[in-house]
C-alpha cells in the first residue's frame, strides 16, 4: 500500500522490483487489495491507491453482516413459570437469559441471570412466584431484527450495558404491534463472529 500510494500509478512489475519478488508472488496481495476496493488496477496503467483504508473496509464487512447471518436460538419460558424451575432452565439450556412469552406467544419480557440472583438471594418463596412478577418488560426490552446488521446489535449491547438481545419479528394486529421472538444475540454470538473474521 506504502509502495503505490507514493509512486502511483505503479505497475505490479514495478512493485515486485521494489520488494524484491516475483510478480507472482505478489499477485495473492494484490487481488486481496484490490478486492477491498483499497488498490484500483487499471489495464496497462497500473495500481491506483484508492484512499479507502483496511479500517474502514473492516467495518464494511461488520456493517454488511445481517444479525440474521449470526442469530443463535432462544430459550424461551412463559410468564406463569416459577423462578426456581426458571433458574433450573438457566442450567439445564447453558444460557444467561431467558425470553418471556405472553399467552398468545409473544414476546412480553425476559429475566436475566442476575434478576434470578437477585430475587434467589432474598428471603421470597422462588417456588411460589411467577417469572412474570420479575421479569423486565415490554416495552422497555431492547430488541434487534434480522436486517439490522451484526455491528448495530453489537452496539446495542454495549450502551444498554446487556448480555443479550432479542431477535424480533413485527406483527401488525388489531393497530398493536405484536413482537415474535425469532432469535437472539448475545456477547457470546458478537465474541462468535469476532473470532470467525478474525480468522479469514
Ligand atoms: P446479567 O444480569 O446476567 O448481567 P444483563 O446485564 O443482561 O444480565 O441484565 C441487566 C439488567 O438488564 C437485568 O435487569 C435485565 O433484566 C435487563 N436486561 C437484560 N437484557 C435486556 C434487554 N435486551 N432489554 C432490556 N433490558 C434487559
Amino acid at each position: 500500500m506504502d509502495i503505490v500510494k507514493e509512486s502511483e500509478p505503479i505497475t505490479s512489475e514495478q512493485i515486485a522490483d521494489k520488494l524484491k519478488l516475483t510478480r507472482a508472488a505478489l499477485r495473492p496481495d494484490l487481488s486481496v487489495l484490490t478486492m477491498a476496493g483499497i488498490l484500483d488496477a487499471r489495464p496497462r496503467v497500473g495500481y491506483f491507491y484508492t484512499g479507502r483504508t483496511m479500517n474502514s473496509f473492516i467495518s464494511e464487512k461488520i456493517a454488511s453482516i445481517k444479525v440474521d447471518e449470526i442469530k443463535a436460538v432462544p430459550i424461551v419460558i412463559n410468564e406463569e413459570l416459577s423462578v426456581y424451575d426458571a433458574i433450573v432452565m438457566l442450567f439445564l439450556e447453558d444460557v444467561g437469559t431467558l425470553f418471556v412469552l405472553d399467552g398468545d406467544g409473544n414476546l412480553s419480557g425476559l429475566v436475566s441471570r442476575k434478576d434470578l440472583l437477585k430475587i434467589a438471594i432474598g428471603n421470597a418463596d422462588i417456588h411460589k412466584i411467577p417469572i412474570g412478577v420479575i421479569m423486565t418488560r415490554m416495552p422497555n426490552l431492547i430488541t434487534v431484527t434480522t436486517e439490522e446488521s451484526a455491528y448495530d446489535a453489537a452496539r446495542k449491547i454495549v450502551d444498554h450495558q446487556v448480555d443479550a438481545l432479542p431477535v424480533v419479528k413485527l406483527e401488525k394486529e388489531n393497530k398493536q404491534t405484536k413482537y415474535k421472538v425469532v432469535g437472539k444475540v448475545t456477547k457470546t454470538t458478537i465474541t462468535k463472529l469476532f473470532v470467525e473474521l478474525g480468522n479469514l
